[in-house]
């Protein structure tokens, strides 16, 4: 395969046309940005480690029967992915409160909700990625009914399949954002990236911020805990 024209940077990842026109070359930076673009920074290595870890997680989904863009791993940092046509919304799930539904609601971060949250945000950097709910969503035209149920039922079943998957290296999944697109065929797969940038994870036992949280909140040890999560599913998998 042939990597030809950049179609798109990002502020993670670089995106490739290829010599094939349903798939992509992602290439993941080292660039860390926060707040919308207002904090920039870079984390030694980071592109590495969430090559490798998005790639980890949508292969181990892909056997729970979640269709991800996950095709092939070229090298450290770049992979070849089923281009889509992204549908603009974040698809944030939460399991115990933390960041800005901490801030929202006045909840201490770490606590356990009783219930599952879902949230969606438009996917628009100029208005700051802004908060909305399925009504918003129909009156955009970003997704029709069907296909909201059905991206809303698989970001249950990978919060299942990741939280089992962690906990199993004492890693408490806290909350993650994830984007599905639209293939040719009109189906819809989970795109984009799963990694320490778009997670919180926290060890179980001590409850340290395995995340970009580190970077965010400058708390420090950023490229240990990026590389932390990584080794510890390596040595799950040995
Ligand atoms: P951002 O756009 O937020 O700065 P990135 O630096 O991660 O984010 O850029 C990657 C871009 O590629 C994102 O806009 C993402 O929605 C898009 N993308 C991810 N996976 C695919 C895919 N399979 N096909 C097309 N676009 C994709
Ligand atoms: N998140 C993300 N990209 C965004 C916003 C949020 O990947 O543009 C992830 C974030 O890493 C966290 C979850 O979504 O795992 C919920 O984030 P929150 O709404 O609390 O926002 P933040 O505190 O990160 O601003």
């Amino acid at each position: 395969m042939e990597k030809k024209a950049l179609l798109y940077e990002g502020k993670a990842k670089k995106v490739y046309m290829t010599d094939e026109e349903n798939k992509l070359i992602v290439s993941y930076k080292d660039d860390a940005t926060a707040f919308n673009g207002a904090k920039k920074g870079v984390i030694e290595a980071k592109g590495i480690v969430n090559n490798r870890l998005s790639n980890y997680f949508m292969k181990m989904l892909e056997t729970k029967g979640i269709p991800t863009h996950f095709i092939e791993e070229l090298n450290d940092r770049e992979t070849v992915v089923e281009k889509v046509t992204i549908i603009p919304l974040e698809v944030i799930v939460r399991n115990f409160a933390a960041g800005s539904l901490s801030k929202r609601l006045g909840l201490e971060e770490g606590t356990r909700l009783n219930k599952t949250v879902l949230e969606y945000s438009y996917k628009n950097d100029e208005l700051g990625d802004p908060m909305i709910n399925d009504y918003h969503i129909f009156a955009l035209d970003i997704a029709t009914k069907e296909e909201l149920d059905m991206i809303e039922a698989y970001a249950f079943r990978i919060n299942e399949a990741l939280t089992a998957h962690l906990e199993e290296v004492n890693i408490e999944l806290i909350d993650f954002k994830v984007e599905f697109g639209k293939t040719s065929k009109g189906q819809i797969i989970l795109a984009d990236e799963i990694s320490p940038d778009t997670c919180r994870f926290w060890d179980a036992i001590t409850n340290k911020k395995l995340d970009k949280d580190r970077f965010r909140r400058n708390l420090g040890d950023v490229e240990d805990a990026y590389q932390e999560v990584m080794n510890r599913l390596l040595v799950h998998d040995n």
